[in-house]
């Protein structure tokens, strides 16, 4: 296992719902902490949001006896020069928006003006850490650490390498992730063997969006009211939203960001269709702004599920999840299913897909079949491991 016991400093880019969240789990496991922003007023936020998670976390009894919150705090600090905090860093996690240049950016200034054994891990949900990584200074330091919403309730964290990452930056980043506490209990700190732009879990969230963003475009083109979609998904029994709140939820942006950088890594199936296009362009991103599929009013959309539209088959969503994972094992990312259904759950709180796939995969083959023939989804196209059931005996 490997020494971590000379990593101190921590540094974390972007406070936004990610970055503040990184920061308090960090704080939470003793490391000294500079939250870093592009403005002063967004740092402050991010340090009101992280005292108001530690009283949540001590409320919940998550705290060491006889630590105070504002000892805690003492040893979180704020910067909006991120040249001159990561003099002194041993880690760096980067949280800010999901655009490649920005992260190359911040991934060069962070390794020209480091430690030389200073690690940067991104929380990127999209792109290739060899990408980010491409014109940075030491290659071999830099991983991808990947958190889920809200980071200190979501037990999971998925660590990858790059094409020039070294081995020991990889289990430095894993037993970081095994440190940072979460609520529910331990986290799961994952060690994926290999590259795979989206890691596990957005591999396998994202394929359903080729599917949501083709049912949303005949929606619109049949003039279907978003609540039938929602109403088709039989929202809060399957899944906790339907895929018109969900990706009001989330951020319309979020889902379009990752669909195109998607789009340039693995199929151009993944295009965002007219209607995600739309209200990106509109700034109608959800639940944020106020607009999106819905009007949003205090955190709530407002809306009545009482009529199907017949147009949305919710089952459709685990079949492509089922065949997505079974590309993972294909590719060798993972070598037994477990370990996506575990990522799945802890990091999502969705199961996994292989548990009922083990008992529906000919009639999920089939439906993927039908809906390629329709809608031309090439990418959805059932792989050879879902088609013969042989990923049954794949567990670990
Ligand atoms: P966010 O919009 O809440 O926060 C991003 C922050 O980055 C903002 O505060 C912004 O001011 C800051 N920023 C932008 N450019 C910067 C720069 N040059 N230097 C410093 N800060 C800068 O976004 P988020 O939801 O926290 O997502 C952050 C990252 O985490 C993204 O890569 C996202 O894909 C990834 N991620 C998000 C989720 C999620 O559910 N939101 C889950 C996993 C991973």
């Amino acid at each position: 296992m490997v020494d971590i016991s000379k990593i101190k400093n921590i540094v974390v880019v972007g406070a936004g719902v990610m970055g503040y969240g990184i920061a308090q789990v960090a704080l939470m496991a003793g490391f000294n902490v500079t939250l870093v922003d592009i403005k002063e007023n967004i740092v402050n936020n991010g340090l009101t949001k992280i005292e108001e998670g530690l009283k949540k976390a001590q409320k919940k009894g998550k705290i060491e006896e006889g630590v105070s919150i504002s000892d805690l705090m003492l040893k979180c600090k704020k910067s909006v020069d991120l040249s001159s905090v990561v003099k002194e860093s041993d880690f760096v996690f980067e949280a800010v928006v999901e655009k490649l240049e920005i992260k190359k950016q911040i991934c060069n200034l962070v390794m020209e003006n480091s430690p030389p054994h200073c690690i940067f891990a991104s929380n990127t949900s999209s792109f290739r850490i060899t990408d980010i990584a491409e014109d940075a200074k030491r290659p071999e330091n830099v991983i991808g650490m990947h958190f889920f919403l809200p980071v200190v309730l979501q037990c999971c964290v998925e660590v990858m390498k790059g094409e020039k990452t070294s081995d020991h930056a990889l289990d430095v980043g894993v037993e970081i992730g095994k440190r940072l506490p979460c609520l529910k209990g331990k986290r799961l700190s994952v060690r994926i063997k290999k590259e795979s732009p989206g890691f596990i879990a957005n591999r396998l969230l994202m394929p359903p969006l080729i599917y949501l963003s083709w049912v949303f475009d005949q929606a619109f083109e049949k003039g279907i009211p978003w609540e039938q979609i929602d109403a088709d998904a039989e929202a809060r029994k399957l899944t906790p939203m339907g895929p018109c709140e969900l990706n009001d939820y989330l951020g319309i942006d979020t889902a379009f960001n990752v669909m195109k950088s998607f789009e340039k890594i693995f199929s151009t199936d993944f295009a965002p269709g007219k209607v995600l296009t739309s209200l990106v362009k509109k700034g109608n991103l959800g639940r944020k702004t106020g607009q999106g599929f819905y009007n949003w009013k205090d955190g709530k959309p407002e809306i009545q599920l009482n009529k199907k539209a017949g147009l949305l088959n919710p089952e459709m969503t685990m079949a492509i999840m089922l065949n997505e994972g079974c590309k993972l094992l294909e590719e060798n990312i993972v070598s037994g299913y477990k370990i996506v259904d575990d990522v799945m759950l802890t990091g999502t709180s969705i199961p996994g897909p292989f548990g009922p796939g083990k008992n529906n995969y000919e009639k999920w083959s089939e439906m993927l079949e039908d809906f390629v023939e329709i809608s031309g989804k090439k990418y959805l196209k059932p792989c050879e491991l879902m088609k013969s059931g042989d990923f049954i005996n794949m567990r670990k």
